[in-house]
């Protein structure tokens, strides 16, 4: 079985008018939204699905007119215990535009995990250029239910700071372990097998094509097996990738 710990399925259905179809597998998936259309196209979209909510952090720089109109939509979904997980949310510092709206990213980013944390639901983390700002908040990391590092950037030593301050925190990778990212490589084959997901972030990271799909998981999870020393086949990978996603989402 395949698991996407991170992917939107309306905005793949947008760019190539296509539902995301899984190669031949059962499929269990995390869906991302930040307005409601999306939110029920993606939980339309199939059985075993887990669906998040969040004011994405370049929302600011990409939309700033929708961003109050997002987070009223976070929070009446959240009431409606409509949602399985807060997210994507986090800090973009990618470039100086981003960078520029660091006070509003920071105010949204409290106010997702606040939420995460009094509903008791995952968070999950959308960090470019920005893991110090991870351990500045890393206390009210800890009180959420866990932590999932949607395409992880960061560095093994970070990954297991986190671990160490007790942060439940989960590290999901995509194309980029195929594509030399030597940082999210390293990271990969070294972080607890246990706490390891896999993701597409599609239609956003695409592989070889021009966006992203389900049937880059089998690449990916090919990827991991030759990163990783345990003594496992693929269905032993599966079979631990399918537990930590249970973990990380319930
Ligand atoms: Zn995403």
């Amino acid at each position: 079985m395949l698991i996407d710990a991170h992917c939107h399925p309306f905005d793949f259905f947008s760019a190539t008018g296509k539902k995301l179809e899984s190669p031949n597998k059962e499929i269990f998936f995390a869906s991302s939204a930040w307005n409601l259309e999306q939110f029920l196209f993606n939980k339309a979209s199939g059985a075993n699905g887990v669906h998040a909510f969040a004011v994405h952090p370049q929302l600011p720089v990409v939309n700033p007119s929708l961003v109050q109109g997002s987070l009223e939509t976070l929070y009446r979904l959240a009431s409606e215990n409509q949602l399985q997980a807060v997210g994507e949310t986090g800090f973009d510092f990618f470039n100086e535009e981003f960078r520029s709206t660091e006070k509003l990213q920071t105010e949204l980013f409290i106010a997702h995990a606040e939420l995460a944390i009094a509903k008791s639901l995952p968070l999950i983390l959308h960090i470019r250029r920005a893991m110090r700002e991870v351990f500045t908040h890393s206390k009210i990391l800890k009180k959420t239910s866990a932590v999932v590092f949607h395409s992880y950037s960061g560095a093994v030593a970070e990954g297991e700071s986190l671990l160490r301050r007790g942060v439940n925190v989960y590290f999901s990778f995509g194309s980029s372990i195929l594509l030399n990212h030597k940082t999210a490589i390293q990271a990969c084959a070294l972080l607890p097998f246990e706490r390891l997901l896999t993701e597409t972030d599609a239609p956003y990271q695409p592989l070889r094509h021009d966006f992203s799909d389900w049937k880059d998981l089998l690449a990916i999870l090919q990827g991991i097996l030759r990163l990783r020393g345990e003594k496992t086949d693929i269905n032993g990978l599966e079979e631990q990738i399918y537990e930590n996603f249970h973990n990380a989402y319930g």
